[in-house]
């Protein structure tokens, strides 16, 4: 079931760039940083009222991110994601829908948590993902 949202996911050119506005601007705290060689990226998680602010930047020309940017130079929100406790069975239902999904199953992602992705063709143009703990303790920091 999918229970709340966990973060807005944001494309940025740079990481190092971004940071000082989230820290300094808005004065949320960085909760940690990690890469994540399956997506082609590097992120940064800010907390703020539960909710996360993930970061994201590519980490080579043809990660999913650096397409975003060519089309959205300045970067922008690039995708929602939504807690759940069950990632199958709500894939499932998506795709039972009529929800085309762009990962059929979970995969590795920040956090330890398991990830996977609709497509925004059907969902009204907002890539969206679902998220999933690990069941070894996902922690939003990712173990640093
Ligand atoms: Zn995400």
């Amino acid at each position: 079931m999918l229970s709340k949202i966990d973060h807005l996911g944001i494309a940025v050119k740079s990481i190092d760039e971004a940071v000082p506005y989230y820290e300094k601007v808005l004065g949320l705290k960085c909760e940690g940083r990690e890469e994540v060689p399956s997506q082609k990226v590097r992120t940064a998680f800010f907390d703020i009222g539960g909710v996360h602010i993930e970061l994201l930047e590519p980490t080579s020309p043809d990660s999913p991110i650096a397409k975003f940017l060519e089309k959205n130079p300045a970067g922008g929100i690039h995708h929602l994601a939504l807690a759940t406790d069950n990632l199958e069975a709500d894939l499932k239902n998506a795709a039972d829908n009529g929800v085309r999904l762009i990962d059929e199953t979970g995969r590795p992602g920040a956090g330890n948590k398991t990830i996977a992705f609709l497509h925004p063709k059907s969902t009204m143009g907002v890539l969206t993902e679902f998220c999933q703990p690990n069941k070894d303790g996902g922690c939003c920091c990712g173990g640093h």
